[in-house]
C-alpha cells in the first residue's frame, strides 16, 4: 500500500544530476551522478499504487510498478529485486536506456511530473549487484532439448536466460567478436558503461547459458545443420539492413553509416588493438566538421561519440520539424509523448537543425567536404521543397542515422525459409513462431527496429512459446503477442 499522502507532500519530480559537460566530456564513463537512497525513497514514495496503475499497460514488460516503488519506499530492497526480476530480466539495461513508456502513461503524469519509476528501477538492480543478491538461478531438472538462440542482442540474451532456466541445452550464436548485440556496439559508454553486460553474461554462463561469438549463422553453420542438431530455434539477429541516402555523392570517402562508426569508439574503450598510427581508431570525429543526418537516438549517440572525439563541429539534420516542448496532440495521455527532448549528448554542444532535406554530397578528389541542402515543409503528408532555402555546408565528415529498414535476408532467412511480411521483417504469428516449424523469432528481426524494452518482452514471449513446442506446457510467462503490441 503507497503511502496515501506521498504525492501531496512531494510534488517535485527528482532525477540525478549530470556530470559537468566538461569534465564528462573527457571521459567516456556514464554521465549520470549517483542518486541517494533517501531521495530515492521519497522519489517512489510519489507513487499512488493505482486502482489501474497504466505505468503497468505502458510497460511492455508489464512491470510490476507500483510494487516495486512501495517496496523502494518501505526500504524493502530485496522484495524489490524479486519482484524486477519477476518480470524483467535485465533492468540494468532498460533503466539505463529505456525511453520509459511507463513514466508517459504514469497517472501523476496527467497534472504533475510523472513518478521517477526509470530511476527506482536501475537503482534496485544496481544495489541489488552491489549486495550480491544477483546470483545464477540454473535450472533444478534438464529436458535433455537443445535450442540455439541466434543473436545476442536483448532479444535473443532474455530468450535465452528463460529457456536455459526452463531446463533446455540453450547455445547463442553471434557472429560479432563479443556478445550483446547493439547493447555491445551500438549503444555508446557514456550511455551505458559495458561492465554491466559482462556481469550478467557472467551469470548466464554460471546457469548453464553456452555463448558462441565470432560464428556467422547461415555461413559457419549451414541452416540445414542447425535444424538437424537442435529441437528448436530462436531468430534475434536484430534489423540490421541499414537506411542509406542514395544522392549524389553518397560514394565520396567520409561518408559513413552510423554503425560503421560507434563500434570503434566502443571497441577502443574495450581495449582493442584498433587504433592506428596517429593514435585514433579508422573512423573518427577528430579535429573535423561533421554532420549526422538523422535526428533520432542513434543520431544523439553519434553527437556525443563525435564531441568525445574531438569534433571542431557538429549538426544534427532532422527532416521533420522540431517537435513541441510538451506533450503533441497527438500523443495523449497515456501514449508515448511525442516532444522536443534534450538527451546528456544534446547538452555537450553541436547544433540541431529541422526541416531539411540533404540534396548533394559535394567532394574534393573523392573525399567529403559539404553538403547542399534545402528547407523542407509537410504538405498534406508529404514533403515541401521551400523556394529560395537552398543552402550549402561544409562536412569532412557524415554520418547516416537514419535507422534500419529490417533483418538482412540474405543467408541464414532465405536458407531457413522464413516468410517475411510487408514491411520486410520475419513473420510471425500470435506465439512468436515463423512460418517454419520449430523456428521462433523475436526483437527487431520481427518487430523492425524499435526499442530494448520491446526485445527483452519478446525475447521471454518467445521463450515461452518455445518452451510449450518443446515440452507440451510452460510455466514460463508470456508478458506479450505481437499481435497485441503496437510497433514502435
Ligand atoms: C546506435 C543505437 C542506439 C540505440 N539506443 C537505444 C536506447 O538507448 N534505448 C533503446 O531502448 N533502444 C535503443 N536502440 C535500439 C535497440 O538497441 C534495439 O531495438 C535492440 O538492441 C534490438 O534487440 P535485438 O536483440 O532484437 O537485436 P540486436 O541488438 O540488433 O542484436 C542482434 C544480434 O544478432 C546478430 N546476428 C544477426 N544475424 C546473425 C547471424 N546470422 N549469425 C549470428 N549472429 C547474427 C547481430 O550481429 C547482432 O549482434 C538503439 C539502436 C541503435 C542502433
Ligand atoms: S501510474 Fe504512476 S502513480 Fe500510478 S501506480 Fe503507476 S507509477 Fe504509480
Amino acid at each position: 500500500m503507497a503511502d496515501p499522502k506521498g504525492f501531496l507532500k512531494n510534488t517535485h519530480r527528482e532525477t540525478p544530476q549530470r556530470r559537468p559537460v566538461d569534465l564528462r566530456l573527457k571521459d567516456w564513463k556514464e554521465v549520470y551522478e549517483d542518486f541517494s537512497h533517501d531521495t530515492l525513497k521519497v522519489q517512489a514514495s510519489r507513487c499512488m499504487d493505482c486502482g489501474i496503475p497504466f505505468c503497468h499497460n505502458g510497460c511492455p514488460l508489464g512491470n510490476l510498478i507500483p510494487e516495486w516503488n512501495d517496496l523502494v519506499r518501505t526500504d524493502r530492497w530485496r522484495e524489490a529485486i524479486e519482484r524486477l526480476h519477476a518480470t524483467n530480466n535485465f533492468p540494468e539495461f532498460t533503466g539505463r536506456l529505456c525511453p520509459a513508456p511507463c513514466e508517459g502513461s504514469c497517472v501523476l503524469g496527467i497534472n504533475q511530473d510523472p513518478v521517477t519509476i526509470k530511476q527506482v528501477e536501475v537503482e534496485i538492480i544496481d544495489n541489488a549487484f552491489n549486495e550480491g543478491w544477483v546470483v545464477p538461478l540454473p535450472p533444478t531438472k534438464l529436458t535433455g532439448k537443445s535450442v540455439a538462440v541466434i543473436g545476442s542482442g536483448p532479444a535473443g540474451l532474455a530468450a535465452a536466460q528463460q529457456l536455459t532456466r526452463a531446463g533446455h541445452k540453450v547455445t547463442v550464436f553471434e557472429r560479432d567478436d563479443r556478445i550483446g548485440g547493439l547493447l555491445r556496439y551500438g549503444i555508446p559508454e557514456f550511455k551505458m558503461e559495458k561492465r554491466h553486460i559482462d556481469r550478467r553474461l557472467a551469470q548466464m554462463e554460471a546457469e548453464g547459458t553456452e555463448f558462441r561469438a565470432g560464428v556467422n549463422v547461415g555461413v559457419d553453420i549451414t541452416a540445414a545443420q542447425l535444424r538437424s542438431e537442435f529441437n528448436a530455434v530462436v531468430l534475434a539477429g536484430g534489423a540490421t539492413a541499414r537506411r542509406d541516402l542514395p544522392i549524389p555523392g553518397r560514394d565520396l570517402d567520409g561518408i559513413h553509416q552510423a554503425m560503421e562508426f560507434l563500434p570503434w569508439a566502443n571497441r577502443v574503450q574495450l581495449g582493442d588493438p584498433v587504433l592506428g598510427e596517429d593514435g585514433e581508431p579508422p573512423i573518427t570525429a577528430k579535429g573535423k566538421k561533421v554532420i549526422i543526418i538523422g535526428g533520432g537516438d542513434t543520431g544523439a549517440d553519434c553527437l556525443g561519440t563525435s564531441h568525445r572525439q574531438g569534433a571542431v563541429s557538429v549538426h544534427q539534420f532532422e527532416i521533420m520539424p522540431r517537435p513541441p516542448e510538451t506533450r503533441a496532440d497527438s500523443t495523449p495521455w497515456p501514449t508515448y509523448p511525442m516532444m522536443y527532448r534534450v538527451t546528456s549528448a544534446h547538452e555537450e554542444g553541436g547544433e540541431r537543425v529541422y526541416s531539411v532535406n540533404t540534396e548533394q554530397f559535394v567532394g574534393e578528389n573523392g573525399r567529403v567536404t559539404g553538403l547542399r541542402g534545402h528547407e523542407v515543409v509537410m504538405n498534406a503528408g508529404k514533403f515541401e521543397k521551400v523556394e529560395g532555402s537552398d543552402f550549402e555546408m561544409e562536412a569532412d565528415l557524415v554520418l547516416l542515422a537514419m535507422g534500419f529498414t529490417g533483418p538482412e535476408r540474405e543467408g541464414l532467412l532465405t536458407d531457413l525459409g522464413v516468410e517475411f511480411n510487408e514491411r520486410g521483417n520475419v513473420t510471425r504469428d500470435a506465439a512468436f513462431a515463423t512460418s517454419v516449424p520449430g523456428v521462433y523469432v523475436a526483437g527487431d528481426m520481427g518487430r523492425g527496429q524499435s526499442l530494448i524494452v520491446w526485445a527483452i518482452a519478446e525475447g521471454r514471449a518467445a521463450a515461452a512459446a518455445v518452451d510449450t513446442y518443446l515440452m507440451g506446457q510452460s510455466a514460463l510467462p508470456v508478458p506479450i503477442s505481437p499481435t497485441a503490441a503496437p510497433q514502435r
